[in-house]
């Protein structure tokens, strides 16, 4: 096969006839320079991604489709594969892929360094991050061997110029990727068994990086993520939870995305409830009685959302909205089975919304499609349930009734949905 085509499909044309069913093996050599590409979908946001370059390497961050910028693949989240990466970069540099470090050699000014992810992984996923970075590897408190790496730079400037006193990006960075294990203890009891054998996170200091990828088993996040400790504890809730859903359980197409971002933005809210910074409900009342019905969030059909929406505040937050009202309406025993059997029953494959409804239906034993019809697939402000409305259920937290107006969690959250994408 000579042809690289436009699209994002791999061609393997072999030379001898293949028999059904018997297992073949393809080397495809391949060469190039990437580019770093630029997503245009929202015109006034022109956003880098896939291949960004930055003074010392690149970090690679590819979703939705920018792999095929870098080595030929189907790129879609329903072709999985294991990976391993044998990185060449100059000797002094450390390139970080996802997995587990098998080899590291250096030989005439060059370092070779190669990763090994046994464990099946959408493309988009997969990440060759280059620069010079402080390397870490560690086992969590429940033995999870994990690996950080932070770039040096992070650590020179403070985060309030006017202030010197103040950490650096660097520092707040290291205290939240110290709570991984923590953060990923918590998550464990929400959803079940954490999907992978290797965790982590990469933070660069990449100027035109502006949003964090929970590439798979290791997060990446832009060293500007880190001004604040609990943006930064969130933010790593945040691409965490991504590793049950998002990475194990990956989307079968696109427009299912409120599966990978709600639920990920639902895992800081209960974190934030864990933290003290507000219930789950509080933050649902904030951001409802916040955003007026003709406010142009509501017009976000999250259930497909289209391209350029794909990553649009709406698909975050209303889709953490829609796991609220779906936990109301049956109940915390249901609710959180629904999640666990979900991530457990689709680990290492895809899934669509309408499994997940069916599976939420079928675990409550309720007819759920009005509630996913309003919150999905409506634009509009969908009512609330009655009980909800009134407070007057006994699922809903007594402090919800006498919410302050701005719950400190929401307010943090709130700030946030401005940066957008995560
Ligand atoms: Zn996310």
């Amino acid at each position: 096969m000579r042809a690289r085509s436009q699209d994002h499909e791999l061609t393997v044309t072999p030379e001898h006839r293949l028999e059904k069913g018997r297992r073949f093996t393809t080397v495809v050599r391949y060469d190039g320079a990437p580019r770093t590409q630029v997503d245009l979908s929202v015109p006034e946001e022109p956003l880098p991604y896939g291949w960004i370059h930055t003074d010392d390497g690149a970090v690679v961050v590819s979703e939705p489709e920018g792999s095929a910028n870098w080595f030929p693949l189907n790129d879609h989240p329903t072709d999985k594969a294991a990976f391993t990466f044998v990185v060449t970069v100059p000797a002094g540099l450390e390139a970080i892929s996802n997995g587990r470090l098998v080899g590291r050699r250096t030989h005439d000014h060059r370092t070779t360094w190669v990763w090994d992810a046994p464990d099946p992984m959408a493309p988009y996923l997969a990440t060759a991050t280059i620069g010079q970075f402080d390397l870490r590897s560690y086992r969590t408190a429940q033995g999870l061997r994990m690996y950080d790496a932070v770039d040096p730079d992070l650590y020179g400037e403070p985060v309030d110029p006017e202030d010197p006193a103040s950490p650096t990006f660097g520092e707040i960075a290291d205290a939240s990727l110290a709570r991984q294990g923590e953060i990923l203890d918590f998550l464990s009891g929400q959803f079940g068994p954490y999907p992978f054998s290797t965790g982590g996170g990469i933070v660069d200091d990449a100027p035109d990086l502006f949003f964090a990828l929970e590439n798979q088993t290791r997060s990446i996040y832009p060293g500007s993520a880190f001004s604040d400790p609990v943006d930064g504890d969130l933010l790593v809730v945040h691409v965490n939870a991504h590793q049950w859903f998002g990475d194990s359980v990956a989307l079968a197409e696109w427009k299912h995305m409120w599966l990978n971002e709600g639920f990920a933005t639902y895992a800081e809210w209960l974190w934030g409830e864990r933290e003290g910074l507000g219930t789950t409900q509080e933050v649902f009342d904030f951001f409802y009685g916040d955003i007026p019905a003709d406010d142009p969030f509501w017009d976000v059909v999250i259930g497909d959302p289209g391209i350029p929406f794909l990553f649009n505040d709406a698909v975050y937050t209303r889709g953490a909205m829609t796991l609220q009202v779906l936990r109301n309406q049956v109940g915390d025993r249901d609710f959180f089975r629904i999640l666990r059997t979900w991530a457990q029953r689709k680990a290492g494959g895809n899934g669509t919304t309408g499994q997940f409804i069916a599976l939420a239906e079928r675990i409550s034993g309720e007819q759920l499609d009005a509630l996913f019809d309003a919150w999905l697939f409506t634009p509009a402000k969908p009512a609330l349930p009655t009980a909800m409305a009134t407070g007057a259920t006994a699922r809903v937290p007594a402090t919800a009734a006498s919410a302050p107006r701005t719950p400190p969690a929401a307010a943090t959250l709130l700030k946030r949905m401005s940066s957008g994408r995560r």
